[in-house]
């Protein structure tokens, strides 16, 4: 078929050692049915899919059909899950195959949902419906807000049941990642006891992500490096727009500095540091503040992992690598203060601003205040304090004066400064309750709520018509929300 010609793949990932795979077909579904393909996605990738039928397209996006020259294979790696070493691997999902896009990029195919693998464990190889359109709408939002993210190209429906807390339609995601090398991959290979595994994918790794670092003197203090500074790039991103990853075990750190695994993460509404909503997040290892030392703890993990390639003297080894990760917490403070700092809309430094933001959080938390909304609200052109509650009280406008004092002082004008709020403070966020709202109907086969949500989520920082049941809190009353696990 000719339109199949243009899913080219290249198989990179098999030049390494035997022990980084296994080569095997996903299990075909009954009946697979198409769901959601991502056109604007296809298009980047430069895919010609419009001479398919919904059919071709569902047979292609479960792993039914093969392109002639097929090689899928599932990725062996190890990880520490909630702190604890595990040997682990792709239990549920298949690369097809690496893509190079039109504009030269190199990107992974992967099946989620595509069957079992010898990773399996005891799962079935299979994933539901609703995860897999909340990995979508939430990957294609994190897109939107400029936030790098593996993305989803489709969601088919297998037929089949898969069985959950309760019985659940099957479905499979079909998502792109600049790669899916993760800490883990590294933990894996140093696992093996043997430096020559360990060495080549620290050189793959190079050349495929970082190639003008494949030269330097040394390499693996170089990766470590800037994997951490993508770490910190990353977690800035999320602690701007109030992301809440839910389970970023080591298996869950992508070297290329992607939001990976979609899985229990949710966006905070009412702003409070301690914000957990895994329901198996009993300590609140994963909640909101403890992000960038959570990041941190995982480089640490990565660093160990290289040891072996830092140096043959380990007490050498272990010095670099330290030296290295002694720098990321300045590193992350300056970052988060700047971010911080647009947030407010400032772009100079001054002493004070640390104290400055922490009252408006303080404030926040006192007043259970929507992180997003208050963000939006203070950059809005029309916003004085004092004329709607929450912002109508003492403490509020105290801290206004301050910040507007602040602001003038430094030259930076009301004007440039609201445009810079407005860029970097979304308008829109996949709220859990309109989430859990477009899935629900999704089971009940409405797509049109689903729908609605991914396209509002499209232009994030646009005060667009149409916006204000996306900006709401959930309702008072509601319960807890809660995310879950192994889905
Ligand atoms: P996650 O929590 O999704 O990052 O997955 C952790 C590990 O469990 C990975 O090795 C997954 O491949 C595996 N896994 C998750 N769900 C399933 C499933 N239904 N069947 C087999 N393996 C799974
Ligand atoms: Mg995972």
């Amino acid at each position: 078929m000719k339109s199949q010609t243009a899913l080219a793949f290249e198989y990179s990932y098999l030049d390494l050692p035997e022990a980084f795979y296994t080569q095997l077909a996903p299990t075909p579904v009954a009946e697979p049915r198409l769901v959601a393909l991502n056109d604007a996605l296809a298009q980047e990738l430069g895919l010609h899919l419009p001479g398919l039928s919904s059919q071709d397209k569902a047979a292609l996006f479960s792993g039914n059909r093969l392109t002639p020259d097929a090689q899928p294979f599932a990725q062996a790696y190890a990880g520490h899950q909630f702190g604890g070493f595990t040997m682990l691997g792709d239990g549920r999902a298949h690369v097809l195959g690496e893509l190079v896009t039109p504009s030269g990029d190199r990107v992974d195919v992967q099946l989620k949902g595509s069957g079992p693998t010898p990773y399996s464990r005891r799962g079935d190889g299979r994933a539901a419906l609703g995860p897999m359109l909340r990995e979508y709408v939430i990957s294609e939002a994190m897109h939107a807000m400029g936030i790098p993210t593996t993305r989803a190209l489709a969601v088919v429906t297998t037929g089949q049941t898969v069985y959950r807390e309760q019985p659940e339609q099957g479905a499979i995601l079909t998502r792109t990642a600049a790669s899916h090398l993760r800490v883990g991959t590294f933990e894996y290979a140093s696992a093996l006891g043997n430096p020559a595994p360990l060495q080549a994918l620290l050189d793959y790794t190079l050349a495929r992500h970082f190639p003008n670092l494949a030269d330097a003197d040394d390499k693996a203090i170089a990766l470590l490096d800037v994997v951490m500074q993508k770490q910190i790039d990353l977690i800035v991103h999320w602690m701007r727009v109030g992301f809440i990853h839910g389970v970023m075990n080591t298996d869950n750190m992508a070297l290329s500095g992607e939001t990976i695994d979609y899985g229990p993460c949710a966006f905070m509404d009412s702003y409070d540091p301690a914000t957990v909503f895994s329901s198996i997040d009993h300590q609140g290892r994963y909640a909101y503040a403890n992000q960038p030392k959570i990041a941190l703890w995982n480089l640490t993990r990565f660093a160990e992992a290289l040891l072996p390639v830092i140096d043959d003297d380990e007490k050498q080894a272990i010095a670099k690598a330290e030296a290295t990760l002694n720098t990321f917490s300045t590193g992350y403070r300056k970052k988060w203060l700047a971010m911080m700092r647009a947030k407010l809309g400032l772009t100079k430094e001054d002493e004070a601003d640390e104290t400055l933001i922490a009252g408006l959080l303080n404030w926040m938390k006192a007043t259970k205040a929507d992180y997003t909304n208050t963000f939006r609200d203070l950059g809005s052109p029309g916003f004085s304090p004092g004329c709607k509650a929450p912002y109508d009280t003492e403490a509020f406008s105290a801290w206004h004066t301050d910040w507007q004092a602040r602001r003038e002082r430094y030259g930076e004008s009301r004007k440039a400064s609201q445009a810079l709020m407005q860029q970097t403070n979304p308008a829109i966020i996949p709220r859990n309750h309109k989430v859990e709202e477009a899935l629900t109907a999704t089971s009940d086969g409405d797509l049109k709520p689903f729908r609605t949500l991914l396209s509002a989520l499209q232009s994030p920082y646009d005060d667009h018509h149409g916006l204000a049941p996306y900006q709401l809190p959930a309702p008072e009353g509601s319960c807890r929300y809660q995310t879950f696990c192994g889905t």
